[in-house]
């Protein structure tokens, strides 16, 4: 999601103009804190559009002065955003102070916005015309205390900011689940498990081939569409060739579901090609559960060893939910609806970026990022970008280490759940 960075000195009404863009009152000035103390950052929207509004905060006049640390908000600004929004105070009319900033903000390549804001009153129309002297083109005039035009400023904001991939579409229709895994792992025989018991229920989707291509399944009171499940169904065990025409064949699956169930045998050896499969999983970004089959072979011994295997195996999806089952005898296969129920709804979680923000500022405060090459990177804030998979992106001034990644990620989900669902940590830096 694209981010709007809002400038200004102080008293020009930045906050009050912040809280009417949001759309709500209560939010004024009592900031959620942001990563570093002067930066806030919030979920914004705008017909339909989604942004994320940064607050470049309170400017402290710095031993350098004023001017000087405006400037430097500015200089920030435009690196980490994907528009800028400065606002001056008409009444008063463009100050020293506006002036360096705008001159900063001229040399932006990304759209700056100016908006003068106090215009409370008509009579001052000819004072916004004369913000045009700034350089930073047509000043919008609003009045944030009174809610004045703010509306052609948001169509001009949502304008400047780039197209977010249109994200979480709701996909109607049950929800589409791939069941995976290597040869003879028992997928045709939970299908059918799972279908059998409730033929009166179950129908097959018409696909472009002959064959039908899905399956509707009826599992806890509610109905999922297991895709591309032709081939499980008829058996389709061939010889030669048949591993590689399987990973295609796992690979267009998983990439036409939501969910996917991963088969393991529990009872052999956790294996080569359950890795790979397990590794196209993560790679896919879907929401997955990991049902251990054959359980029913399972004894006090190779439950012991099973342990180990997966400890070693799983570290890649160790946020996944387990389950027991057997597709011969029955066992446990109900209870994969609640995991997938389970992993669906962390797939489509989306945490709000001023909760997002104060939970990071607490565990960066707490844990600072390693220095590298003698620099400390800052995170200046964060926020969740996607979903389907979640994907949160951090606005750093450095490179964080893998390990310094993999602690957030584990500690987010300490923090937020996301049970059965990937998160990605994308860092961008800026500066
Ligand atoms: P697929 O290749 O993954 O579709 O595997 P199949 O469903 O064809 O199963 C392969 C073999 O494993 C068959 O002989 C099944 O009867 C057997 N099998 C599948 N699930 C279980 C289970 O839970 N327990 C036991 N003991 N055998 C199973």
């Amino acid at each position: 999601q694209p981010v709007l960075a809002v400038v200004g000195r102080p008293n020009v009404g930045k906050s009050t103009l912040v809280n009417r863009i949001l759309g709500r009152r209560e939010a004024v000035v009592q900031d959620t804190p942001g990563v570093t103390r002067d930066r806030v950052a919030y979920d914004a929207q705008w017909a339909g559009r989604r942004f994320t509004l940064v607050d470049t905060g309170g400017w402290e006049p710095s031993a350098t002065g004023l001017q000087a640390s405006v400037a430097a908000q500015a200089e920030l600004a435009m690196k980490t955003a994907d528009a800028v929004l400065v606002v001056v105070d008409a009444s008063v009319g463009a100050t020293a102070t506006d002036e360096a900033v705008a001159k900063v903000l001229r040399r932006s390549k990304r759209p700056v916005l100016l908006a003068a804001n106090k215009v409370d009153d008509e009579r001052l129309m000819s004072d916004v015309a004369s913000l045009w002297s700034l350089g930073l083109g047509e000043p919008y005039p609003v009045s944030a205390l009174h809610g004045r035009s703010s509306g052609d400023l948001l169509d001009a904001i949502v304008n400047a900011l780039p197209e977010a991939p249109r994200e979480g579409a709701v996909v109607a229709g049950p929800r589409r689940v791939a069941l995976v895994g290597k040869p003879n792992v028992g997928k045709s025989s939970l299908l059918n498990k799972l279908t059998g018991e409730q033929r009166s229920v179950v129908d097959s989707v018409a696909g472009t081939t002959v064959d039908p291509v899905d399956s509707l399944v009826e599992l806890d009171g509610q109905v999922w569409r297991f895709v591309d499940t032709a081939g499980l169904r008829k058996r389709v065990h061939t010889a030669s060739g048949a591993e590689y025409y399987a990973s295609l064949r796992t690979k267009a699956a998983i990439d036409s579901s939501e969910v996917v169930i991963v088969l393991l045998d529990a009872s052999e050896p956790l294996s080569e090609q359950d890795l790979r499969v397990l590794t196209s999983v993560v790679e896919s970004g879907r929401a997955c559960v990991l049902a251990l089959n054959k359980w029913d072979l399972v004894d006090e011994d190779r439950r012991y060893q099973l342990e180990k295997e997966l400890d070693r195996g799983l570290v890649r999806v160790t946020w996944a939910e387990r389950v027991n089952i057997s597709a011969l005898t029955g066992r446990a296969v109900r209870k994969l609806a609640p995991s997938l129920r389970t992993a669906l709804s962390s797939w489509d979680q989306r945490v709000p970026t001023g909760q997002l923000n104060s939970w990071l500022s607490e565990l960066i405060a707490a844990t600072p990022p390693p220095v590298r090459g003698g620099k400390q990177p800052k995170v200046l804030f964060a926020t969740q970008a996607g979903i389907r998979p979640p994907t949160l992106v951090l606005f750093t001034t450095g490179f964080l280490e893998a390990g310094y990644r993999r602690f957030i990620e584990r500690k987010f989900r300490e923090r937020f759940g996301f049970e059965g669902s990937p998160v990605r940590i994308n860092v961008r830096v800026r500066e």
